[in-house]
């Protein structure tokens, strides 16, 4: 621990118990922030709470400044009631028994009539289709100080049903079938994805706006899940053509690599020469891989790029930025490689990285390490590959839990600081970094998910380490309807920690 983190701590842990603030100062205190403290919340929550009510529970207990509401909800499935808090002082909803709407704004939909993907229609069936709650939300939230952003997030391949035309711009693989969420470069799904945006940021008086995907590359797709590669439909193709990039050759060497991690994942004999080196002879003999897994990924930040650039033709104010779900920030290596924050800070005011550092823990152990050991990372031990895991993403080992404890433990604040100050240092003067912080983030188990509690110490801490790091802003992290009152107000106190030594490092005390 560098001596600046350890007096913040210091001086953080003494204001539980002490009105006289010592002078310790922040990593950054030179720049006196006012940070942006936001929650991610879906429109129905602050319908059915009640829009002042919610906002009065959000600001008194959480010190949120900021609301990113979706206005579209395509990529979600129903919730299961059980991982919803039950101490918001409304009564929960069963959402099995709810009809609400996908598409939350107002918009003209003869505007998406010419083209392959419209928007959901208008239906008086639908619950809340009488209001308009980015309209209704304006002056509540300015009342009381708060702004308003719109958050998007891409709704995949389990979702094509929810959007109508979605299907015929989705994603072929490299057997040729349909599968995986919609082509970056179908040229009808960007002209859908940018209209939206124009019509959203022209009908509403919005402070920002929150526009991701939650897809990393074929790479990742083959080796790490052995799932078949995309896209290989004739928009891609051609894309990967003008860049002198073979087709053909692509394909026949996603096939080999397919075919030998799903030997691998049904226990045939290893290779002669070990998986990893038979891995790395075939990338050398079809280095078309890797540069069809480039393109896939310039693709995205093509059409990020352009998000960015057409709301702030329209709104030249706006706070636009990035969403990067927690498999780009945190786990995939192919991506990281491919797409460095340095990079997403040319075309975005901020960079919001999910850092849920408590359920990271199983998410490690369940969704990378063990699908990891029956694929690419045959030839480890899970402690193997958690250590190769921590060496090569910048975290220090002893400072992290070992396999065994990930599921109770999770990863712990310093992940959230090691994460935040690495996209610090990314984005340098060019964007601003918001640490979205982990609350009361469900895990899944078949057939559904259960709850899995934050613990109120850890998501303080969690708030502190961003702060310390340099983050701009913290986001209350992923929905506000999982979020219970006591991981709520964890939050908040971690915000007030930060502002009283910020307030003292500038007045210039000495201890
Ligand atoms: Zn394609």
């Amino acid at each position: 621990m560098n001596s600046t983190r350890r007096q913040f701590l210091q001086a953080a842990g003494s204001l539980a118990t002490s009105c006289c603030l010592p002078g310790y100062g922040f990593a950054h205190e030179s720049a006196k922030r006012d940070p942006m403290v936001g929650v991610q919340i879906a429109p129905h929550s602050m319908l059915d709470e009640g829009i002042d009510r919610c906002l009065d529970l959000l600001q008194g207990e959480a010190r949120v400044n900021t609301l990113f509401i979706y206005s579209q909800t395509y990529h979600m499935g129903v919730t299961p009631q059980n991982v919803l808090a039950t101490d918001h002082g409304v009564p929960v909803r069963d959402p099995r028994n709810r009809n609400l709407p996908n598409y939350w704004v107002k918009s003209d939909h003869s505007e998406f009539a010419g083209g392959l993907i419209q928007h959901e229609p208008q239906r008086d069936d639908l619950e809340y289709s009488d209001r308009d709650l980015f309209q209704e939300v304006r002056k509540p939230a300015s009342d009381r100080g708060m702004k308003v952003y719109a958050r998007i997030l891409e709704a995949g391949g389990n979702r094509m049903d929810n959007i109508p035309g979605y299907r015929k711009v989705q994603t072929i693989d490299h057997l040729g079938h349909r599968s995986g969420g919609p082509c970056w470069n179908h040229p009808a799904y960007r002209e859908w994805v940018f209209k939206t945006i124009e019509q959203l940021v022209t009908n509403y008086d919005l402070d920002g706006l929150q526009y991701g995907a939650e897809r990393t590359g074929p790479m990742s797709h083959v080796l790490f899940r052995g799932e078949t590669a995309t896209c290989f439909c004739s928009h891609c193709i051609q894309r990967n053509q003008e860049k002198g990039i073979d087709a053909d050759r692509a394909r026949l060497g996603y096939g080999k690599l397919y075919s030998l991690i799903k030997a691998t994942e049904q226990k045939k004999a290893r290779p002669v020469d070990g998986l990893l080196t038979e891995v790395l002879r075939i990338l050398q003999r079809f280095p078309e891989i890797l540069s069809w897994d480039y393109q896939w990924f310039l693709a995205d930040e093509e059409i990020c790029t352009q998000v960015h650039h057409t709301a702030k033709a329209i709104s030249p104010n706006i706070d636009s930025g990035r969403h990067v779900d927690h498999q780009r920030s945190s786990w995939d290596v192919f991506y990281r490689a491919a797409v460095p924050y340095s990079t997403m800070a040319e075309n975005a005011d901020f960079i919001k990285p999910i850092l849920y550092h408590e359920t990271l823990g199983p998410r490690l152990r369940w969704w990378v390490l063990e699908r990891m050991k029956d694929r690419v990372l045959n030839e480890l031990s899970l402690e193997q590959s958690l250590s190769l895991f921590y060496s090569t993403f910048g975290h220090t080992a002893k400072e992290m839990p070992q396999v065994e404890a990930l599921d109770a433990n999770g990863l712990g604040a310093t992940y959230v600081y090691n994460e935040t100050k690495r996209c610090k240092l990314g984005v340098g003067s060019h964007a601003k970094v918001y640490a979205g912080i982990g609350i009361d983030v469900p895990w899944y188990v078949p057939g559904g998910m259960e709850p899995r509690p934050s613990r109120p110490d850890s998501v303080e801490a969690a708030v502190v380490q961003a702060f310390e790091a340099g983050a701009d802003g913290v986001l209350a992290s992923r929905e506000y309807n999982e979020m219970r009152v006591p991981s709520l107000r964890a939050f908040g106190k971690g915000v007030d920690q930060f502002l009283a030594v910020q307030s003292n490092s500038s007045s210039g005390s000495k201890p």
